[in-house]
């Protein structure tokens, strides 16, 4: 046997209905009853006690009221043939006249006992059940069946405890009769000993179905809902949130206790004893499988934690003095607050015993206030105790899940989180079952923390990078490119998901609104609906997102953009760059800028400023980390350079092979930066100081191949006539290595603490020799690799393999 439970909103539309019937109809079982829980309609608990309270304040609950009365109507003609609608409507009508009734008197009287309250309130069930069982009635045989007959409870009639002797009782009794139909029993109500009304307390439906489902020892229960299963957070705050193939009845408890609304959470008492599996699942996509609450078994996914969940409408407490490290104050303090029925849901205590604190629900603080002061009264007065101070303005984070109890630095990770991201921690407090961390932190940090620490937890199977690109020139485009090229294949093969919320160039910047930049048609979109490019107001834009994984990518080479960057780390937001000259101008700002993006736990990659999408830097920093010495670097760095001698040869000019590098887009916009060995000293320069060498720009040695007049030059045109002029200049070293069988190569070389860049002729033996197109070439003599050197080499310029090593290292932006 089952028991399926639906919620207001599986009960709220005639679509809802329709979706339930057949989920019914699915989950029949040919030769056993089935039993159906059933809320109210949506909304209508609440405008019950929304009439409740404008009744007391002698204010017009009347329309309040027909707007119920004609939502059960219009359900009734919208469901039922006309042939069945009238014991129904006159089922509504009547309990109608009892609620006016009631609520005429709570107006008169001005005054709301819980028991009356609970009376109003239960008629949302006792109309929607009906109405419920007569729908599926036209389908197949279902009866109504009040549960108030079978559920007892004691008298505390808004939350009420069950007397499961009795309940158990009465439900095997009535079990003994069922015929082959579905019952279709209304949630939340129940009745005291005297037959008096009560209820289970908010969201108390899932109750009743746990309740039933234990009694009666059934197979499952399943909770029908509107969304698909247990999500590893509030699906409302937390974009990421997923949902959960499986949960421990201990994690959806500890979950649902600290807001995790999905399942009341006194639901899972009564079918843990019996292993009784409870599915979530959405009367809106009935496919979905859901989740399956049972016990602990070992994960199978590897989020660390398994959901977060909050609290809001809470409140802290603090209590201060000197009488606190006096034995006996807690339990007097607690006993306290326990005999005015205050629950108490978090407490923490600084190890200095000069103070308490401890979260209770808002609706308590008052009376916790008034009953501190009350049983303290002659310590506060002789300022042994300071009145307890209130904080309203809280809310509850908790993280939950088993595998917390086997993995260390879990809260490590959590604090880390939420102080990256400036979000002050009030209080903690770590269950002593580990299986929950909770922080008090502002209200007003809430979502915030929330989405944060789901991010940082990889609870989300897919990471997301929000990323924000500067720079539409040869890489950049080619960069976009390959994103737009590479999604699915990144979503699907490695959970990346790269979000485009921002793209500029020197003109124009396009920035995403709500939702991110369509890349297949940036460009169009960066014509037509881009503003007019202004560098601080980007910059603004992606300070303002505060999104996990937020990365600027730097495809330019303007020095304006790196002026930039310390703000972004300072924002903890990452950064990628293929431009050299963050690295290459001083070394305090080099410095500045890594110690900057290590204090605010974001990355700074740059791995494209020597040698394009080779792995050069990180081979460094490998050696160097492992603890090699590196004795000499010789690199050929230029891929510009290379390209220009290796097609140097033959017949064509100096100048049209530097045109035609320049076209094939293996030059920096300004071929000069290139050939005057600047760019090329710039890299030697990085790979310096990632060895741990302090140098400058100037410290490089270059020994200049260019003539004055092409050095000189005022404008990229002018230097391509100097080129020209100058042909003879280039032919005679042109035609010395043709006679020597030699080649021409720019090669630098880091040794002794000194860097030089020089053109050289080498031989056939030299290792730098046999090197074609634009290739780059490096090798690290080192205390290991002594004899033979480590050598890299592969293309190293020009924009695809640029743009794919800055791809490279947008993937391997970490965060804390
Ligand atoms: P019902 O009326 O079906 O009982 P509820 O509104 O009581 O539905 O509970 C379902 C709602 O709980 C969802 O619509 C969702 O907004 C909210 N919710 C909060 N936390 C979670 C979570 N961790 N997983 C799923 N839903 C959650
Ligand atoms: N109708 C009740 C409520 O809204 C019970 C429930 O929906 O579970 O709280
Ligand atoms: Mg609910």
């Amino acid at each position: 046997m089952k028991v399926l439970k639906f919620g207001g909103t599986s009960v709220g539309s005639t679509e809802a209905v329709k979706n339930l019937r057949l989920i019914v109809e699915r989950e029949k079982e040919n030769d056993k009853p089935l039993f159906v829980v059933c809320s109210a309609f949506s909304g209508i608990t609440n405008s019950l006690l929304e009439a409740t309270e404008e009744a007391l304040y002698n204010r017009d609950y009347q329309s309040i009221l027909d707007g119920i009365e004609q939502r059960h109507y219009d359900m009734i003609k919208e469901t039922l043939p006309v042939s069945v609608q009238n014991p129904l409507l006159m089922l509504v009508k009547g309990n109608f006249n009892i609620l006016e009734d009631l609520l005429s008197s709570v107006a008169h009287l001005g005054e709301l006992s819980d028991r009356t309250k609970a009376k109003i309130v239960s008629l949302g069930e006792q109309l929607s059940c009906p109405i419920i069982a007569a729908y599926l009635n036209t389908s197949m045989p279902a009866e109504f069946k009040d549960a108030r007959d079978l559920i007892n409870t004691n008298s505390n009639y808004l939350k009420a405890e069950v007397n499961f002797d009795a309940t158990n009782r009465n439900i095997q009794q009535w079990a003994q009769n069922l015929e082959n139909k579905v019952y279709v029993v209304t949630g939340f109500i129940a009745t005291d000993k005297d037959k008096v009304t009560t209820t289970l307390g908010r969201g108390g439906s899932d109750y009743t179905a746990a309740i039933l489902g234990a009694a009666l020892n059934v197979q499952e229960v399943q909770i029908w809902t509107d969304v698909n299963g247990f999500m590893t957070a509030d699906p409302r705050l937390v974009k990421n949130a997923y949902s959960l193939e499986y949960l421990s009845y201990q994690e959806a408890m500890e979950l649902s206790y600290f807001g995790a609304k999905v399942i009341y959470p006194p639901s899972l008492v009564p079918v843990i004893s019996k292993e009784i599996p409870i599915w979530i699942k959405n009367t809106f996509e009935p496919e979905h499988q859901g989740t399956m609450i049972h016990v602990e078994r070992e994960a199978h996914d590897k989020a660390l934690i398994t959901g977060i969940s909050s609290i809001n409408n809470v409140a802290l407490v603090n209590v201060v003095g000197t009488m606190i490290r006096l034995k006996g104050f807690s339990a007097r303090l607690f006993g306290t607050l326990s005999r005015h029925d205050i629950n108490i849901i978090l407490i923490t205590q600084a190890s200095s015993e000069h103070s308490i604190s401890f979260v209770v629900a808002s609706e308590d603080v008052a009376k916790a206030r008034l009953a501190i002061e009350e049983e303290f009264h002659s310590e506060i007065t002789t300022e042994k105790l300071q009145h307890p101070e209130i904080d309203t303005n809280i809310s509850i984070v908790a993280i939950v899940g088993e595998r917390m109890k086997k993995t260390k630095g879990i809260s490590g990770k959590l604090f880390s989180t939420l102080g990256k991201n400036s979000i002050n921690i009030i209080a903690i407090a770590q269950g002593s079952s580990e299986l929950n961390i909770s922080t008090v932190i502002s209200k007003d940090d809430l979502t915030k923390a929330l989405n944060v620490i789901h991010d940082a937890f990889l609870l989300s199977p897919v990471k997301t990078y929000h990323v924000f690109c500067a720079g539409t020139g040869n890489i950049g485009q080619e960069f976009l490119g390959q994103i737009f090229q590479e999604a699915d294949n990144l979503i699907e093969k490695h959970k990346i998901e790269i979000k485009v919320l921002g793209i500029a160039n020197t003109r124009k910047m396009l920035l995403a609104n709500g939702s991110p930049v369509n890349i297949a048609g940036w460009k169009d979109q960066l014509e037509k609906k881009g503003l007019q490019a202004d560098l601080k107001t980007f910059i603004q834009e992606v300070k303002k997102y505060e999104l996990p994984n937020t990365v600027f990518i730097d495809n330019t080479s303007s020095k304006f953009v790196v002026e930039e960057y310390e703000n972004l780390f300072r924002n903890n937001i990452s950064v990628v760059t293929c431009n050299k000259i963050s690295n290459s101008e001083s070394y305090a700002q080099y410095l500045n800028l890594k110690h900057l993006a290590a204090k605010n736990g974001v990355s700074f990659l740059y791995e494209t400023n020597v040698g394009a999408g080779l792995p050069i830097i990180k081979t460094l920093n490998d050696l160097v980390i492992s603890g090699d010495e590196v004795v000499k670097i010789e690199a050929i760095l230029s891929g510009t350079i290379s390209y220009i001698f290796n097609n140097y040869t033959g017949d064509r000019t100096f100048e049209e092979v530097v045109r035609e590098a320049q076209e094939l887009g293996y030059t920096e916009p300004d071929p000069r930066d290139d050939l005057n060995g600047l760019d090329f000293s710039r890299k030697m320069l990085i790979l310096a100081r990632e060895n741990g060498l302090p140098l400058e720009l100037s410290d490089v040695n270059i020994s200049n191949f260019l003539p004055e007049a092409c050095l000189k030059a005022d404008s990229v045109e002018d230097f391509y006539k100097e080129l020209k002029n100058s042909e003879p200049h280039f032919a005679s070293y042109k035609e010395q290595a043709a006679k020597e069988n030699k080649k021409l190569r720019l090669i630098g070389i880091l040794e002794n603490n000194e860097i030089k860049v020089e053109v050289m002729l080498v031989d056939n033996t030299h290792p730098f020799f046999n090197l074609s197109g634009s290739d780059n070439i490096i090798s690290f003599t080192t205390a290991r690799y002594q004899n033979t050197p480590l050598v890299v080499k592969g293309p190293g310029a020009g924009a695809s393999v640029t743009a794919a090593g800055v791809f490279a290292d947008l993937v391997r932006v970490t965060t804390l």
